[in-house]
């Protein structure tokens, strides 16, 4: 669907987006089609993104070269400069063409590298992630600490001047394509998590590092990694030593702006009213889209706020009760509602293809869309911070309740 197609919804409107910032959603829109057109032809189905690494790595290159990886980075580090709503259309229409995105500067690795990176590490790995030509996965989740991250086993020892890490990594999106990874381990095992853990870069390649590809309900793979006495240099160390537990809910936060999922909730909602215009259930889900857009617009005005230029309000926030003038909250709301609209979409979706709606496949092989949607859209209610912890943040922050 091009930018200038009928069938399109407006989102400019309820994401209350300046020309400007509509503009570059359109050039990255008509980027990203000329990006997509032959991408069947390089089907990956064992990827998240169902692509293969080769044109993947060529595709991040190019929007590398154009400036669109760090599109709201720091000139200092090769960035654009921009407010971080520029970044999050690019996640949104990244989402809506199916483009991949998710392993580089603007996604996983890119804000932790900037924040808590040093002026070597920004070099080192920083700057060729924005230019497209280097690859990060994020490793903080273990077998027995997921939501939970401060149940983290993982020790780094100080030896020299550098540490041995040891640990076991699970659920990393990705690692098996990483140039880099950021870790997270406790460097002082003789005090609670929150303040003795660190955070690490490190290259994937290094001896003591093993990557074992896990297959996922829709057939791709996440990954787990083990680090058995990996050696690191002091350079290695991410931010400050034992500081890793605030830089580490920094980074989720980042990771929360929710651009993605309404760029697939807004594809997909296209998709249905294309195909079933008249149905009461496509009508109430364009309507419910329409309200996470707004939820969206409200999260990309409070992270704009602080990055606005004098005099200029990059969106327009909409008028806000004090409450979700949080922008934890806003984003908590925003990511609740729209990974469940997601699975109220596929699951209209899958019933309105009827026996198609049977013929599962992968993202790109042309079975059913909505059948691999409905396998797809589990695993975000619990991913980066579960559902459940959301709500209880809203009702913590939000609306002030007391804590169990
Ligand atoms: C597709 C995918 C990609 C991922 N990619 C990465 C990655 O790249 N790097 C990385 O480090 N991690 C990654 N993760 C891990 C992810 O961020 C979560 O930490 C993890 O999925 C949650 O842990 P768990 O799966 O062990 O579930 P658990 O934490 O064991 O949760 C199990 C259930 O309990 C519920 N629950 C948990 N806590 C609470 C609570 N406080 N109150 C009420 N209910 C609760 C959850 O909603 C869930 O239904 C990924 C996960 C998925 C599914």
């Amino acid at each position: 669907v091009s930018s200038n197609d009928a069938r399109s919804i407006d989102v400019a409107t309820p994401l209350g987006l300046t020309p400007a910032l509509d503009g570059w959603r359109r050039e990255v829109r008509d980027f990203l089609a000329d990006e997509m057109a032959d991408a069947p032809a390089h089907q990956d189905p064992l990827d998240l993104t169902g692509l293969d690494e080769t044109f993947e790595r060529a595709h991040h290159r190019r929007a590398g070269a154009r400036g669109y990886l760090g599109i709201s980075m720091p000139a200092a580090v090769g960035g654009g400069g921009r407010p971080p709503s520029w970044k999050a259309m690019y996640s949104f229409e990244a989402a809506y063409a199916d483009a991949p995105s998710i392993d580089t500067a603007l996604v996983l690795c890119g804000a932790p590298l900037l924040d808590f990176g040093s002026p070597d590490q920004h070099e080192r790995w920083l700057r060729p992630m924005v230019r497209g030509e280097l690859t990060g996965c994020i490793a903080y989740s273990e077998p027995d600490a997921g939501s939970d991250l401060a149940a983290l086993t993982s020790v780094a020892t100080p030896d020299g001047d550098g540490w041995v890490l040891r640990g076991h990594k699970a659920l990393v999106t990705g690692a098996h394509k990483a140039d880099v990874c950021l870790t997270a381990a406790r460097t002082d095992p003789t005090v609670p998590t929150r303040r003795g853990m660190s955070m690490f870069v490190l290259p994937l390649d290094l001896p003591g590092v093993e990557v074992t590809r896990r297959a996922t309900m829709n057939r791709w793979t996440l990954s787990e990694i083990v680090f058995d006495g990996v050696r690191l240099g002091p350079d290695a160390l991410l931010g400050e030593r034992h500081r890793g537990w605030s830089q580490m809910l920094q980074a989720l936060g980042d990771e929360r702006s929710g651009a993605a999922h309404l760029g697939w909730a807004t594809r997909l909602v296209e998709d249905l009213h294309r195909c079933a215009p008249n149905d009461p259930r496509v009508a109430q889900l364009r309507v419910e889209l329409e309200a996470g857009l707004r939820l969206g617009r409200r999260v990309l005005a409070l992270a704009d706020g602080a990055h606005a230029e004098p005099g200029v309000t990059p969106l327009d926030a909409l008028p806000a009760p004090a409450a979700v003038a949080n922008p934890i909250v806003a984003a908590a709301m925003s990511k609740t509602f729209v990974t469940e609209l997601l699975q109220r979409i596929a699951t209209v979706g899958a019933d309105l293809e009827g026996l198609d709606g049977l013929r599962w496949g992968t993202l790109f092989d042309g079975g059913s869309r909505f059948a691999y949607e409905l396998v797809e859209r589990i695993h975000p209610t619990i991913s980066v911070g579960a559902n459940e912890v959301q709500r209880d943040t809203i009702a913590r922050f939000g609306l002030g309740l007391p804590v169990a």
